[in-house]
């Protein structure tokens, strides 16, 4: 299957970062083939190409890429985001996750990806209950997935109920074979689409002996690992109590940092911590979107100072990318002071390139350059939110006035899987049926729960 768009503009993101204002972008077997002007494009693969795109009034851009997401938890919605940091782990999303079947996950987990696809997200880190059944998922709705099984050795019962961490050997390992049962079940699926990720749950609730555990597995298996990285203000405390330093120190010892290392979150984190992180060339995944809701603003700027390679992720319940990157420039700009920093391609670079690089793939994906993986997606820009269309300005009315419901069409590994607007890799009502009967069941089972585990923590100064 050969495509040919023309008469688009192209947003490469390569290094250099060329726009092409009437550009063309020739696709075939999964990969990109060239790229460039329309008329000499047309005249080199016009009679070869299997189906011709005119994106008039259109931007081709690469498939945005989402770093950090749990895409079961679109059964929380509604219900965890107007509560504290604590009550939201530990109550509302502990209770629906606990309700949920592996059924009921792989339920959310589809739409999610959909929903995903639908707004131009085309590679996802995901992890949450029922990981096995979220791969299925992953595999037939198109979506290029990082999945990985979160685990810990810390007894999450008695920090829920009494805030008391308890950590055992035996609990972690088992948890730790299920995350490498994982990895061994479904990386390089798909013709490479889906890959796995080793990621212990964050360092208040894994021990260091379990963190080198995670490293030594990773290697093993040669994947890339990531975690929950100060996360909320209890983490890098109990991390200081129990282990005698920070959280990035921590793992620096465990031999967990390094480029293949992305720590999703990156709030509560000290200086050293930002020096070490830049040190080790980390990537973070940025989480604006669901850190803004819990009244969290992550320090990307200084990150960013430091070396560390910043990426974009939604996190639970929000999965429009697009969303996302408005919400990482108000932030930062609120936090820093300055309406002038970030500019819109840095942004845009966090949703595309870097997350790439945060992978491994940025030879992959990330950019729209000859010789990478055909994930692409088509904006359409004929709506009164992107006029006047100029060249000097499509970037930045991309991300001051983008619309993830714009996006016209979502190609991954060069497979069509969105088309004027609609999903088009399997029966999208049907998916969507299924979640929304699969989320009334589970909220009828959770509903019981919620009662009980928020009377239990009604301490102040817990959030
Ligand atoms: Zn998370």
């Amino acid at each position: 299957m050969s495509i040919l768009f023309t008469d688009g503009t192209i947003i490469t993101m390569s290094p250099e970062r060329d726009i092409i204002w009437d550009g063309a972008l020739y696709v075939r077997d999964g990969r990109i083939v060239d790229v460039g002007e329309t008329e000499p494009m047309v005249q080199r693969w016009a009679e070869e190409a299997d189906r011709r795109v005119n994106a008039d009034r259109r931007v081709l851009l690469p498939g945005l890429v989402n770093t950090h997401c749990h895409s079961t938890h679109l059964a929380c919605r509604g219900r965890a985001e107007d509560v504290s940091n604590w009550d939201a782990i530990w109550g509302v999303m502990g209770s629906i996750q606990d309700a949920m079947t592996p059924d009921d996950a792989y339920a959310a987990s589809r739409l999610a990806y959909v929903e995903m696809l639908k707004s131009g997200t085309t590679a996802v880190v995901d992890s949450g209950n029922h990981m096995f059944r979220v791969g299925e998922a992953a595999e037939e709705t198109g979506i290029r997935a990082f999945l990985h099984c979160g685990f810990r050795d810390a007894d999450t019962e008695k920090i829920r109920e009494r805030g008391i961490y308890e950590y055992c050997q035996t609990r972690g390992e088992r948890q730790l074979r299920r995350a490498v049962d994982l990895v061994e079940k479904f990386h390089g699926r798909a013709a490479g689409r889906i890959r796995g990720l080793i990621g212990p749950h964050a360092t208040d609730v894994c021990s260091p002996q379990l963190l080198e555990r995670a490293r030594a597995e990773a290697d093993r298996l040669g994947v890339g690992t990531t975690i929950h990285l100060a996360q909320n203000r209890f983490e890098p405390e109990q991390c200081i109590e129990a282990w005698g330093s920070g959280p990035a120190r921590t793992l620096e010892r465990a031999g967990l940092l390094g480029p293949d290392f992305i720590g999703a979150h990156a709030i509560h984190l000290t200086d050293e911590d930002i020096e070490i992180l830049g040190r080790n060339c980390c990537s973070v995944a940025h989480n604006p979107q669901i850190n803004a809701k819990r009244a969290d603003i992550a320090p990307v700027s200084d990150l960013m100072d430091a070396g560390v390679n910043v990426a974009l992720g939604s996190d639970n319940m929000f999965y429009d990318l697009v969303e996302v990157t408005k919400v990482a420039q108000l932030v930062w700009r609120l936090r820093a002071g300055d309406p002038t920093r970030p500019d819109p391609q840095t942004i845009l670079k966090m949703a595309c390139i870097n997350g790439a690089r945060a992978l491994g793939m940025e030879d992959c994906i990330g950019s729209l350059e000859p010789g990478k993986r055909a994930d692409v997606i088509m904006i359409n820009c004929d709506r009164p939110r992107y006029i006047p269309r100029l060249p000097e300005t499509a970037v930045a009315n991309l991300v001051h006035f983008g619309n993830g419901a714009d996006v016209e069409m979502t190609l991954v590994d060069g497979r069509i899987l969105v088309d004027d607007f609609r999903y088009v890799g399997g029966d999208e009502r049907a998916i969507s049926d299924a979640a929304q009967q699969s989320g009334e069941q589970v909220w009828e089972r959770a509903r019981r729960d919620w009662s009980v585990r928020m009377s239990r923590r009604s301490d102040p100064g817990e959030g």
